[in-house]
């Protein structure tokens, strides 16, 4: 176990994260999923926290990802600047079982580089993986989409936990190792 002083202690980054994407794919589910090991079978898209906080280590560093949830806005495609303000990652989530939830990942896409002011690490996510007979869009189609656009790409579950933490871990990772490569 590595001890650690009193200074080496404290926070070393904060990163903010958003998730966004259309109402229903699961993104307060992956959030709460992730943060507090909780699923919500018949939740309300109005119902959600603004962000939430989670430590992760990376490289003997503690990083707080600060994740936050659209709390149903993009019901009213009103999903204001504020939210996408020092965003450094993103999480772009559709629902395999909804194909039109897939055709509007480019909508999202450009929503999210119209607002930010930097290059934001951003991971495509087909959600609800384990509704295997409902299945509308297929692995292959979110992956050449994925590449297309120079994303990150996983499929999950915030209802069977599948890929949840791999998601919300490999955008902190990217942005870490961004930010520690020291190209500025
Ligand atoms: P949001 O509007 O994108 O935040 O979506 P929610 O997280 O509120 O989820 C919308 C509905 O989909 C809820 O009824 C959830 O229980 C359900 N849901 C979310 N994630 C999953 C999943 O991985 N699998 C299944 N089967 N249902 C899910
Ligand atoms: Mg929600």
């Amino acid at each position: 176990m590595a001890a650690y002083t009193e200074e080496e202690q404290t926070e070393d980054y904060l990163f903010k994260i958003v998730l966004i994407g259309e109402s229903a794919v699961g993104k307060s589910n992956l959030l709460s999923r992730f943060a507090r090991n909780e699923f919500f079978p018949n939740s309300k898209s109005t119902i959600g926290v603004e962000f939430q906080t989670q430590r992760i280590e990376i490289d003997g560093k503690e990083i707080k990802a600060q994740i936050w949830d659209t709390a149903g806005q993009e019901r009213f495609r009103a999903v204001t600047s504020a939210y996408y303000r020092g965003a450094v990652g993103a999480l772009i989530v559709y629902d395999v079982s909804r194909r039109q939830t897939f055709d509007s990942i480019e909508r999202w896409l450009n929503e999210l580089q119209t607002h930010s002011d930097m290059n934001v690490v951003t991971i495509l996510i087909g959600n609800k993986t384990d509704l295997k007979d409902g299945r509308e869009v297929s692995t292959d189609e979110g992956k050449t989409l994925a590449e297309a656009q120079g994303l990150f790409f996983l499929e999950t579950s915030a209802l069977d936990s599948s890929n949840v933490a791999t998601a919300f871990h490999t955008v902190v990772r990217e942005i870490y190792n961004i930010l520690t490569k020291k190209v500025f």
